[in-house]
């Protein structure tokens, strides 16, 4: 008998989060064919996605869903997941390195002695080492880490690493209990979300983002409506975010939010070292500058040197051509 692996996997709005596959694929390739894989859902009306979890799991998914843990709640999301926890004594526990998996898996360590490699954004494993590579000084460097002992705690950061295959029969769906504690000492009666963006900003796969270059909150207008041609989310320096041009939730970088989306589209972006720890690591950077020396094209994979708001939208009309065709 083999090495239990937990995802602890997470949805939102009803529907499961594609890190939650990503992290599963990471259990996978980190653990062994006789080790064992489950899921842990934890949250409110979760039966959609833990069926869709399911596919993508081998040997069983557990959802525990209450009203309580609707709303993310440490203490109550703790008290949750160390109740199976316990009750499984894993070998390893990975997480998305999300808000919940970065304040979640922490106290999780701590509960279980555990050892935490956080960020990871690759692993590879040889015979019995598993090694986890992870950016270190606003990814300037990389770091590869083994773990010495277990239980082993992981977090993965979104778009990284490739999400789970389906597997040939779903995982059977288990459902525990939760017994509210009455000893908590918080409760989140309302979440208020700030950013309406229909693609949550971390896992899209396309972002366009604007910098003080918009020069004013209609600027963004124009990037609205290309991140709505591709299926993007807008991002922001925060020289646009100082300027109030856009909320903070939007700010990308090293106080930011840290994105790797496949396409990031920098318009009116200078390109400060503090921004490009939030994007350097995208796949393909396209930048929209009109000032040719900006440091942003020192990291653009493409640069169009040019006003954006002509370039902005010319991109947009022939994006939507293609498109259009190709569907
Ligand atoms: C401790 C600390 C933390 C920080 N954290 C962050 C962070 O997390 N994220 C972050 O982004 N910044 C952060 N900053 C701020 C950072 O140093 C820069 O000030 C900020 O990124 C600049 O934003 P910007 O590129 O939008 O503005 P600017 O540097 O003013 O650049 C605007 C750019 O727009 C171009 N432009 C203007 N008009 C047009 C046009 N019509 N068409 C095309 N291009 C045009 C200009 O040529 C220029 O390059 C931090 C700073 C500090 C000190």
């Amino acid at each position: 008998m083999g090495n239990i692996y937990v995802v602890v996997a997470e949805a939102r709005d009803g529907r499961l989060r594609q890190v939650s596959l990503e992290a599963v694929h990471a259990a996978a390739l980190a653990s062994h064919e006789d080790d064992k894989l489950i899921a842990v859902l934890l949250g409110h009306h979760l039966q959609e996605a833990a069926n869709e979890l399911a596919r993508y799991v081998e040997d069983q998914v557990i959802i525990i869903d209450h009203p309580d843990l609707a709303i993310y709640q440490a203490e109550a999301f703790f008290s949750a997941i160390t109740s199976v926890l316990d009750q499984l004594q894993p070998y390893g526990v990975f997480f998305g390195h999300t808000s919940i998996g970065r304040d979640l898996a922490p106290l999780v360590a701590a509960h279980l002695s555990a050892g935490q490699i956080s960020d990871v954004i690759a692993l590879t494993r040889t015979d019995d080492t598993v090694s986890y590579t992870r950016p270190l000084y606003a990814g300037k460097a990389f770091e590869n880490k083994q773990f010495i002992s277990s239980p082993q705690i992981v977090t993965i950061r979104p778009n990284n690493i490739s999400p789970a295959q389906p597997v040939p029969a779903a995982a059977p769906i288990t459902q525990l209990t939760y017994s509210p504690s009455a000893s908590l000492r918080t409760v989140i009666k309302e979440v208020v979300r700030k950013s309406t963006g229909r693609v949550d900003l971390t896992e899209a796969k396309v972002v366009v983002s604007g910098g003080r270059g918009v020069k004013s909150k209609a600027g963004f207008q124009p990037l609205e409506e290309l991140a709505e041609v591709l299926q993007g989310a807008i991002g922001a320096s925060r020289g646009a975010c100082d300027a109030g041009y856009c909320d903070y939730s939007l700010q990308i970088g090293q106080t930011g939010k840290v994105v790797t989306p496949e396409i990031y589209i920098a318009c009116g972006i200078s390109g400060a070292i503090q921004h490009l720890a939030g994007m350097s690591q995208s796949r393909i950077i396209i930048a929209i500058n009109k000032d040719p020396e900006a440091p942003i094209f020192n990291v653009a994979d493409y640069g169009i040197i040019g006003d954006l708001f002509e370039v902005v939208p010319l991109l947009t009309e022939e994006f939507r051509k293609v498109l259009s065709v190709s569907n």
